[in-house]
Order: C-alpha cells, then structure tokens, then sequence
C-alpha cells in the first residue's frame, strides 16, 4: 500500500507537483527572516491580507470595524483553552457556544459569510463570568507593565447590542426589558408590586436616612426578593457606627439592560441614578450586589467619563475592613461547615476574593472547606448575563453543578456574596440538603443580629440562618416566585 504524501491537497492533488513557490509556502516561516526562501518575496502582500468586503448594513459594518482586532486575537490563535472553563460549555457540549465561536463569528461577519440575525441566539448563552478570558493564554498580567485581557464579555454584549439595534429581539429579553423600562426596576417578582414606591419597603422598621454623602444601592432582587441581604447590610453598617442614607429615587442600575443588548435603556437608567445622587449631595455608593458594582465601575465611568466622580464601595471590602479594625467582632457561634459560592463578577471580573474570605474566618463556629480551586478558576452559579431569564434550564443545570462541587467539600452551607446566584443555588442545593445563605447574613447572624426579611422561597421554607444553630428568629412567610 503506498503511504499518503501528508501534503497532499483535498484535490488529491500531491503539493510535490505543484510549482516551487507553492511548497515555500507551505513550509513554515518567520516573516522577514534572512534564511526565508526567496521564493516567497514572489507573492503578492494580498495574501496576507483580509480582502475587505463591502458590507452593506452600516451598523454591522461600524461593530466589525471596531471588533475585528479583538476576534482575530483569538480566530487566530484559537486553541480552545477556555472551552473547559466555560460553564454554558459544560453542561451542553455546544461548540457554537463557546468564546471561540463567539470570536470565530465576528469573523464570519466581517467576511460576509454570516448576518447577525444567523447568530444572534447563540450570544444568548453566555453568563459573562469572564472564565474563559482568565484561561485563555493571550491574557497576560505581567508585573506592573503590560496587562492584556481578551475581551470575549465585551465581545458578546456587543453583538447583543448589535442585533438589538437592528430588531433583532430575544423574546424573554425583550419582555423584562419593557417591565424593566414602565416600572424602572426589574421584574424580579410576579405577585408582589416591583415599583418605585416599594422599593424602599425592606427598610420600613429601620428608620434610616435618606441621601447624604453616602448611600446604599440595593440591587433589584435583594430590594424585591432577598430582603434580607439589604437588611443585614443596614443593619451591621449601624452596628459598625458607619453613616449611610438610602437613596432617594433609586432606579435599576441598568447592568442587566446593557448586558443583554439594551444599551440606550441601560444609559437612560444610569443617568437617572446618577443626577439623583447629584440632587443629594451624594459622593459615595455604597454596593452589596456583584452586577452593581461591575455597573457602576465599568459601565457609568464609560458612559460619563470625567463627568462620573463618585466613589463605589463594595460592601464585602467594607466590612472586611471593619472587622480589621475592630469595629465589629463576629461573636455569636455558628456551628456548620461552610464552602464559599465566589460570585464571577467579584472574582474572576473584579479579583476580589481575599475580603469574603477574611470575614467567613472572622466568624467562631464555622469549618469553612474552601474550594479546590480557589482563585480565577471558581465556579459559576449560571445566574448572571441574562441567561436565567432566556435560558433557566441551563441555569438550573450550571447551578446543580456548582452545588455537587460544594458537596463534595463536605459543605452543608453554601455562602454566597451575590443575592442573584442565590435563588439558582437555593433550588439547587435543596435536592442535595445543601442551604445557601448571604455572606452579609451570616456575618449579621454572628453579630447577634436578628436580620428578618425574606431569604427568597427556599431560604424562608428551610428556616433561618440556614438551620439556625445561631439561635435566629424564624424564617419569614415565603415569596411567591419570579415571574414568567
Ligand atoms: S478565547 Fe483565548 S483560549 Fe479561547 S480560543 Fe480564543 S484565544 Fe484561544
Ligand atoms: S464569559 Fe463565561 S459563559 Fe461567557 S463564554 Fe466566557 S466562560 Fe463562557
């Protein structure tokens, strides 16, 4: 049997035939090189050349012009490192899904071999936790000089933004969007009023403030549905002597608009927040949500440039520090073993990992089992990018794997820092009797604080704390569930 010339051409054609300056070309070669053969000073520089094509649609021809660069830094590396890390790829094995396709595509675009309304619906299935830009190996932090990160979460709002712009509408995207938009906060809730007058009620016995110098932000699902998270976080603030109001008319942050394609809302929304907190004087947002505070330090500072002069404090760092300086001293016990839920948009976003840390081993009674992989390659909980509105099978099947990684820590609680992974981690840990609970609930907790609020359907139906060996009130009636 003779052995396949390798070089052979799909043609069956054998490259030893074809002319000399073809096999120059098929050998490897560095550019410019003294050693290249000279063949290869024969061919026109075309070749290494996209040809441009003349794309009819203006908007489609403005986003490949500003993303080409960053879709050719993979297409053309494209070694797939962020496949395994990608928690839509592994619960679906789907390649058109991965960061790979979603860079291949621009491409595709730019060539005029795909229109974005052939690829819209795939952009639907990304969480944007940002795992595949820390594994992909052109990412490189190197010392204090270069810094480069592939941009695949960019990438795949642009293209949201992109198609929204050209009608092409996500149906679950499009109907949040709208409620967002009349009622100007998310419609996390079906039976209980998602409104402007409402927004404050988790407070109503509290008796805080209103504006000053320094304000809490509360993201819509902890306003609506988690009213404990916001709760315990007014409440371990005023224990700690730290001044803070509410704000005055407070709107969603727009985060979620932005990061499915609804830029023109998402910059309405900031604006608003914004002159708001200018009508009061404020200099500081205080932040407890993940999604918030990647809006409010990414998004607004694009959005207004030096306009924007407020400073965002995330909450976790806060009270990290005010354990550091003795200003609240965890003393209650709270005897469970704990793993940590790190949330992607503090840690693989934001590299902020260390402050949770810092507080869970603040707190007496707890065997905190930390993950085996600790730093960038955490897991996701799949609540984030708009997938659980469009696609809550895959969240629920993402969070289920989040949930059999804490089980096998040996975890009975689950603490999460970000109140919209904890309604998918909630229902998914109580098939493997694993409660999720709120860091800034279980830090109120070991201050003897009785939090009250709503710890969302799950929570409130499992009991307090969690199991409440720290001797906590009881749960809080149950919440009806999100709306369709
Ligand atoms: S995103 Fe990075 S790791 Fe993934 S294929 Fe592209 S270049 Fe490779
Ligand atoms: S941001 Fe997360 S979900 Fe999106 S492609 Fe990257 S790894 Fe997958």
């Amino acid at each position: 049997m003779t052995q396949l010339d390798p070089r052979t051409t799909p043609a069956g054609v054998a490259r030893n035939e074809a002319p000399a300056r073809d096999d120059a070309l098929a050998r490897p070669f560095t550019p410019g090189a003294p050693s290249n053969d000279p063949s290869l000073a024969e061919f026109p520089e075309t070749l290494a050349r996209s040809t441009p094509v003349d794309l009819p649609d203006p908007t489609t021809r403005e986003f490949v012009e500003q993303w080409r660069n960053a879709s050719y830094n993979c297409y053309s590396s494209g070694h797939k490192f962020c496949r395994e890390v990608c928690p839509v790829m592994q619960v679906t094995r789907n390649e058109s899904w991965t960061p790979t396709a979603f860079h291949a595509n621009v491409i595709a675009l730019e060539q005029g071999q795909l229109e974005v309304a052939d690829i819209a619906a795939d952009y639907v299935n990304c969480t944007q936790c940002g795992a595949c830009e820390l594994r992909c190996p052109n990412t490189l932090f190197t010392g204090d000089f270069y810094r480069f990160r592939t941009r695949t979460v960019d990438v795949v709002k642009a293209v949201r933004a992109l198609a929204v712009d050209q009608g092409i509408h996500q149906s679950g995207w499009r109907t949040w969007n709208e409620r967002t938009n009349s009622r100007t906060h998310e419609p996390v809730l079906g039976e209980v009023d998602v409104s402007q007058e409402t927004v404050r009620d988790w407070a109503d016995d509290l008796e805080l403030p209103i504006g000053g110098e320094t304000v809490l932000f509360v993201d819509c699902e902890a306003a609506f549905y988690r009213t404990a998270v916001p709760r315990a976080v007014a409440q371990l603030l005023r224990l700690a002597g730290y001044e803070f109001g509410l704000m005055d008319e407070q709107w969603c942050c727009g985060g979620p608009a932005a990061e499915m394609g609804y830029v023109d809302q998402a910059q309405r929304f900031a604006r608003h927040n914004l002159d708001n907190w200018r009508s009061t004087g404020t200099k500081r947002v205080l932040v407890l949500d993940p999604h918030d505070y990647i809006t409010f330090t990414e998004d607004y500072p694009k959005y207004f440039g030096d306009e924007y002069e407020i400073e965002v404090i995330l909450v976790v760092e806060l009270l990290a520090e005010l354990i550091r300086d003795g200003r609240l001293t965890p003393n209650v016990s709270i005897e469970r073993t704990i793993t940590y839920h790190d949330p992607c948009r503090l840690n693989k976003r934001k590299g902020i990992w260390q402050e949770p840390r810092e507080i869970l081993r603040a707190i007496p009674g707890l065997i905190f089992n930390d993950v085996d992989r600790v730093t960038q390659w955490s897991y996701c909980s799949g609540g984030g990018g708009g997938l659980p509105v469009e696609k809550p099978e895959l969240t629920a099947a993402i969070s289920a794997r989040r949930l059999d990684h804490a089980a096998q820590t040996g975890a009975d609680l689950l603490v999460s820092a970000c109140p919209w992974s904890e309604r998918p981690l909630s229902e998914a840990g109580e098939a493997r009797n694993i409660d999720v609970i709120d860091i800034h609930e279980l830090l109120a907790e070991s201050l003897g604080i009785t939090v009250g609020g709503s710890r969302g359907e799950v929570g409130d139906r499992r009991g307090g704390c969690a199991g409440g060996s720290c001797g906590c009130g009881p749960a809080a009636p149950a919440a009806p569930g999100r709306e369709e």
